[in-house]
């Protein structure tokens, strides 16, 4: 969708989308690349500097977002239900998924006539005041598994902030930023204010990070692939976002409610297929309750049966992939290989005799030095390590090159904060476990990236500072 017209891909072509959980064709989609994103990137630019966009107030951008935000809400069975067909988790999971876009919408809706600048009280005689600029064309790249949940932490702020929108969603699901397309369309964005390109990563993807009338890009996706964006962007001074992998550790100390530790445990490794950048996929126990601990997890996850994401019993849906499924079952392979112990499930299924499901698994006797410890796997395995005590326990909390996010399980108040304090990663749950606010900034230490989506401080990743100096 390019400066609010449906177009075919400028080459013609098209690829197809798949449901992993029924291995049917959903629908053949545009296949942009470079010409195609050179034309959104131009209706973008064109917008950003019309007065169309230039100089409608705060006020009126947050009356789009707003109306944005009620047409979704309108619609919310319908986006729910194209997320799971498209990306295989469950109804359940789809519409909290949803719920938070609306929540996003809204939140960022209410900013847009709070932006402000300062007045500086600097020697001389001056009047010397900030104004909080828009920062310009932003491209959005965003992956497959909170499909337009992550798209709408980029688009809102940035929409918020004055800035115009290229938006490439993940090969494997651009159904629902197509389907929100056609909302922004009703919803009476400009022409070129917001614009969606179908397509690769290594060519619409690629395109969008190099074209020289892009102004800044946020990333969501993996460390290896954000690296290849940062070099790449780096060539056009392009102001960037990360938002990378993780691997994070969730801790359960002795004196923990180990009843909620466990459920927690589980939430935060299972919860949308354990395809989660925050997935808690370290499971950190200190050695005293270890054996409680994994006879309690090995239960429950024998419970998670992978089943039709759209029947409301169900708890694990479908990976997003045939690949992903080959990529989590070569992990689990390496997890038997170097010696762990498979406590529970390691098997692909097929519940309905289709779809790549992976079974919720359990690794115990788990080294720190395995590749299931060390690498992101994004998909339902848990890998289990123990501890003696407080300071080894947030040593290997650390012992990684990732810090998106931790989750800390103890009755006591002070250990909690100290862990919490201690413990370098972006988000960290004290007693809780794979929580999130549109108010709440979100985003990684380390290799996990750098800048934040949502809160306060995403908006400000969308705005250029300028100070005017006036003499007197
Ligand atoms: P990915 O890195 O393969 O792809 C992410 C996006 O980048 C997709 O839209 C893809 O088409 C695009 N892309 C790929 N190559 C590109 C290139 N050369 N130039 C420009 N764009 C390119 O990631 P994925 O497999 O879709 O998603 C899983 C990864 O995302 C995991 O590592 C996960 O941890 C991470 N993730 C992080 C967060 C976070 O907030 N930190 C949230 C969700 C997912």
């Amino acid at each position: 969708m390019i400066n609010n017209g449906w177009r075919p891909a400028a080459s013609g072509k098209r690829y197809p989308v798949e449901n992993p959980a029924t291995e049917e064709n959903l629908a053949d989609v545009a296949a942009g690349d470079a010409a195609d994103v050179d034309n959104a990137v131009h209706a973008a630019k064109a917008c950003f500097e019309s007065a169309a966009w230039r100089d409608t107030s705060g006020r009126k951008r947050g009356k789009l977002l707003f109306k944005a935000a009620d047409l979704l809400e309108s619609r919310l069975d319908e986006m729910a239900r194209l997320e799971t067909a498209q990306n295989g988790k469950t109804l359940f999971e789809s519409k909290i998924e949803i719920g938070m876009t609306i929540n996003t919408l809204r939140y960022y809706a209410g900013w847009t006539d709070k932006i402000v600048g300062d007045t500086l009280p600097v020697d001389g005689p001056f009047f010397t005041y900030t104004l909080r600029e828009p920062i310009g064309v932003v491209g959005a790249i965003v992956p497959w598994n909170f499909p337009l949940n992550i798209a709408s932490w980029k688009f809102a702020p940035a929409l918020a902030a004055g800035c115009t929108v290229v938006l490439k969603p993940a090969s494997e699901t651009p159904l629902t930023a197509l389907l929100f397309a056609e909302i922004a369309l009703e919803a009476g964005f400009p022409p070129g204010a917001f614009n969606v390109i179908c397509g690769g990563g290594s060519t619409a993807g690629a395109a969008l990070v190099r074209h020289p009338d892009v102004d800044k890009i946020s990333f969501t996706g993996s460390t290896e692939r954000g690296r290849q964006v940062m070099k790449m962007a780096a060539d056009t001074n392009k102001r960037v976002t990360m938002e990378l992998g993780g691997k994070s550790p969730n801790i359960i100390f002795a004196d923990a409610d180990l009843k909620s530790a466990v459920r927690g445990a589980q939430t935060g490794i299972f919860y949308g297929k354990g395809e989660v950048c925050a997935a808690g996929s370290r499971l950190l126990v200190e050695k005293s309750v270890h054996q409680q601990v994994i006879e309690q997890l090995a239960e429950g996850a024998k419970k998670m049966t992978p089943g039709d994401p759209l029947d409301k019993n169900t708890r694990l849906g479908a990976l997003v992939s045939k690949k992903q499924q080959e990529t989590v079952l070569s992990y689990i392979k390496k997890g038997v290989d170097e010696g762990a112990q498979l406590v529970a499930g390691g098997k692909a299924a097929k519940p309905n005799g289709k779809g790549y499901y992976v079974e919720a698994t359990v690794f115990d006797a788990v080294q720190p030095e395995m590749t299931i410890a060390r690498e992101e796997i994004f998909g339902p395995v848990l890998a289990v390590l123990t501890f003696d005590d407080f300071e080894q326990g947030v040593q290997l909390a650390n012992n990684t090159i990732y810090g998106l996010a931790a989750g800390i399980w103890t009755k006591d108040i002070q250990k909690a904060h100290r862990a919490a304090k201690a413990i370098r990663a972006g988000t960290v749950w004290i007693n809780s476990y794979n929580f999130y606010d549109s108010g709440a900034p979100f985003g990684g230490f380390k290799a996990s990236g750098f800048g934040r989506d949502l809160g306060r401080e995403a908006l400000d990743g969308y705005l250029e500072t300028k100070t005017v100096w006036v003499g007197l």
